[in-house]
């Protein structure tokens, strides 16, 4: 068998890089308003060392990378790590899960070093509701913008990602399903998963069913075959839309059994699971100057304990890390 498989024979092909743990927004189930202890700069992974880690994951057999945060467009000269990236040899799919508040300004530029496709963050389509819920003072306008810039730049297919919060927008689900038929958005509803640190409700947890239950009255959701993409969504399609609604459903049915992914956090973690603390440290040892045969065995250790599923709805929730910093 060639590539990279996990203790249960799982294929281990898609990497996400969260490229640092800073973001210009504040949403309510994310980060708390005051924001997070940030790493000192010498602690943050340099695109240097993020590429030394890509070239042997991708040497392993990943195929796939993530950029994500914080927010990865705050942190300067993105594009230069992108083309760094898209250089490896091996890789497939460079994409990109971004708030969009940068976005109309960046898109063009992440196109041109490489960058395939965007997955943009945005839980409402109201305006004064958006500051409710990021807690900073942009404008919802602006992520708009973005969308519009990523798709004029080819950075298709856009999708959007909603985290549904019980009480705060699961009232906009159905608004959400309507632009995959009038606009042909992609749109995915992430169940809210509780994170560690901030005292969300038990009732910001809305189920993938209840969502689905709420948009029957706009029409049959038929599921997409074959199904798109190789990640937790779930695919289907409302009657006459040219987009797609996607619900990705950590807690109500945890898609840990088809699990391809590893993460490494903004100072060089390598996670195994988005929902368990264990990590192996990849800084500290780069910088002692280990051989890349080295880095090799220390992502084969951290692929060999990946956990077979999370234990969230048994409420075994990680202590450490708060989402932001592992990337989502
Ligand atoms: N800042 C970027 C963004 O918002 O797209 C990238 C990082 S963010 C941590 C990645 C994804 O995690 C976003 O789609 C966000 O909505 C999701 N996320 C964050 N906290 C979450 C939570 N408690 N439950 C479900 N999804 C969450
Ligand atoms: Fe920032 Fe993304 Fe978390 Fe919102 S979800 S606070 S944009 S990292």
């Amino acid at each position: 068998m060639t590539g990279l498989y996990d203790s249960f024979q799982r294929p281990i092909n898609y990497l996400r890089i969260s490229v640092t743990d800073r973001c210009n927004l504040r949403c309510i189930y994310c980060m708390p308003e005051g924001g997070i202890s940030q790493l000192p700069h010498n602690q943050i992974l340099t695109y240097e060392e993020i590429y030394a880690i890509a070239q042997v994951a991708v040497g392993l057999g990943i195929t796939k990378i993530r950029i994500t945060g914080g927010e990865p467009l705050v942190r300067l000269g993105l594009a230069k790590l992108i083309q760094m990236l898209a250089q490896i040899d091996g890789i497939d799919d460079i994409s990109l899960t971004t708030n969009g508040i940068l976005l109309s300004r960046y898109a063009g530029e992440l196109k041109q070093a490489g960058l395939n496709r965007v997955n943009v963050s945005l839980d409402t389509l109201d305006a004064a509701r958006f500051k409710r819920i990021t807690r900073r003072n942009y404008e919802i306008n602006q992520v708009l913008e973005g969308i519009d810039a990523a798709k004029s730049a080819g950075l298709n297919p856009v999708k959007i990602n909603m985290v549904v919060i019980g009480g705060i927008n699961d009232d906009e689900v159905e608004s959400f399903a309507a632009k995959t038929v009038n606009e042909g958005w992609h749109v995915r509803f992430i169940e809210f998963m509780p994170t560690p640190g901030l005292n969300n409700p038990a009732s910001y947890f809305v189920a993938a069913a209840d969502i689905k239950e709420r948009l029957e009255p706009l029409g049959s959701l038929e599921p997409c075959r074959p199904q798109v993409g190789n990640g937790p969504a779930r695919y289907f399609r409302l009657p006459q839309a040219k987009g797609t609604v996607g619900f990705i459903t950590p807690l109500s049915h945890h898609f840990c059994f088809h699990c391809n992914r590893l993460r490494l956090t903004a100072d060089g973690g390598l996670r195994p699971c988005l929902l368990s603390d264990y990590e192996v440290d990849l800084r500290r040892p780069l910088r002692r100057g280990i051989a890349p045969a080295e880095i090799k065995k220390l992502i084969e250790t951290a692929v060999k304990n990946k956990p077979l599923r999370h234990h969230l709805a048994e409420g075994g929730a990680p202590k450490g890390r708060s989402m932001t910093q592992v990337g989502g």
